[in-house]
């Protein structure tokens, strides 16, 4: 077999069987097709496409690259959810006690922020204390006591993607729906979850523009885990302005706090309520109407709580800050952002308003930046809401004299204030697929 072969023949739109692709993928990561071949595999796939045959088999060759997860020591049906990302995003912090509370296993492996958007180890170790590398087997051991355990991904799982995205990300390949999917998917099927629940995001502060593109890649993503025998639901949901009010590492964790005692902001806690259903449903096996009914009352009666508050402890978190999440704030300063006239908020370029968090300290510009956990936006208005010449739109939290001007300036452009006309359409849940 030729890599030559292999690329002449995708780029002339055949389908390659799994021994072809086997040789490309094995070869990209042990080192013996060279990147200039791998980056014009990737290209011919690009124009040419993946049939979902050949992105199942590309998925199981990349998760099977490294280390995989054995889950079955746990007992019941384990069940994951994946977002693919966008700005105050804190949905694990309120779905994982909330559906552990009512029964459900959720082994959880999270990343750290990336580009605009933020990430949930970051988010949780903004509680002071709070530990992620608690090494498998206590890991495994905490979701049958607690239900609910979170942690880093280990560095040898799934190289086989770490390689190609390497490579995707310097050719210009890597939207490419087949390709998007097979890489989640295998880092999720690696592991080891037997259910799964993504949120695949739409909208100016996500990965997808537009529900036609987001719906193409949640149909790829739930093809592949069934063809690997899993269960999963993908759900469509809004990301074309700010999840919840809360941007920013610990501001993010209380709003986490507020929502688990049934007052977090509508679009979060409805968002909350709908992805949590579906891990019920999944993994328990009951129906959606009861579902919502169960996560309702572990609200109402406080278990949603108390369960983050046992799982912050059985990571090393200090409890005192969840009871007093206001300690989690030190900042220098708070400055309100004010409306310029009197109208709406049209629309909120979500992009930009996770940019002028990382510009304000909130993300990494590099990997060895130090994040600041206190710094972020509260957001007092949002798409859709009037406002009056000299009401305060946000107020920014920050440490940081200069951080603060480059976070204003970027943020101002981002919030566009007009008349009623021009408000931009909103809706929390475009589809569900699965
Ligand atoms: N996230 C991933 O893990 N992979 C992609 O290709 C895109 C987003």
């Amino acid at each position: 077999m030729r890599a030559y072969d292999i690329i002449l023949k995708k780029r002339n739109g055949e389908v390659l069987d799994r021994n072809e692709l086997e040789y490309m993928i094995n070869g990209c990561v042990n080192g013996t097709i060279p990147d200039y071949q791998t980056a014009a595999f990737l290209m011919a796939i690009y124009f040419r496409h993946l049939s979902s045959q050949e992105t199942y088999y590309l998925t199981e060759l990349m998760r099977y690259s490294g280390d995989t997860i054995d889950l079955s020591q746990i007992s019941g049906i384990t069940v994951d959810k994946h977002s693919t990302g966008g700005v105050g995003d804190k949905t694990t912090l309120v779905l994982g006690p909330m559906v552990a509370s009512c029964g459900a296993k959720v082994a959880k492996l999270s990343g750290r922020g990336l580009g605009h958007t933020g990430g949930t180890i970051d988010k949780l170790e903004s509680i002071p204390g709070f530990k992620t590398d608690v090494g498998m087997t206590k890991w495994i051991q905490q979701v049958n006591s607690v239900g609910f355990a979170l942690a880093g991904q280990t560095a040898n799982l799934v190289p086989g993607d770490k390689k190609i995205y390497a490579l995707r990300d310097v050719t210009a390949t890597v939207d490419e729906p087949s390709l998007i999917a097979s890489s989640i998917m295998s880092k999720k099927l690696a592991g080891g979850a037997d259910a799964f629940v993504l949120d695949v995001k739409v909208g100016s502060g996500a990965f997808m523009p537009n529900v036609t593109a987001a719906r193409e890649l949640a149909e790829i993503m739930v093809d592949i885990a069934e063809k690997a025998g899993k269960k999963a639901v993908a759900i469509l949901t809004n990301m074309d302005e700010p999840l919840g009010r809360k941007i920013g590492n610990a501001l993010e964790v209380i709003e986490a706090i507020e929502t688990l005692k049934g007052n977090g902001p509508e679009d979060f806690s409805q968002l909350c309520l709908v992805l949590g259903k579906y891990m019920l449903n999944i993994s328990l096996s009951i129906s959606l109407e009861e579902s919502e009914q169960r996560l309702k009352e572990s609200i109402s009666t406080g278990k949603a709580y108390e369960k983050f508050l046992e799982f912050v402890k059985a990571q090393s978190g200090q409890t005192e800050y969840i009871e007093n999440p206001n300690q989690l704030l030190n900042n220098k300063g708070i400055y309100e952002m004010k409306a310029e006239r009197d109208g709406y908020i049209c629309k909120m370029h979500t992009q930009n308003i996770g940019i002028a968090a990382n510009l304000l300290g909130a993300g990494r510009e590099s990997k060895e930046d130090k994040i600041d956990f206190s710094v972020g936006f509260d957001f007092l208005a949002k798409t859709g809401d009037i406002i009056k010449k000299d009401d305060t739109i946000v107020k920014v939290y920050y440490n940081d004299q200069a951080r603060l001007k480059d976070a204003i300036s970027m943020l101002k452009k981002a919030i566009i204030i007009g008349d009623k006309e021009y408000i931009e359409k909103k809706q929390l849940i475009f589809d569900i697929i699965g």
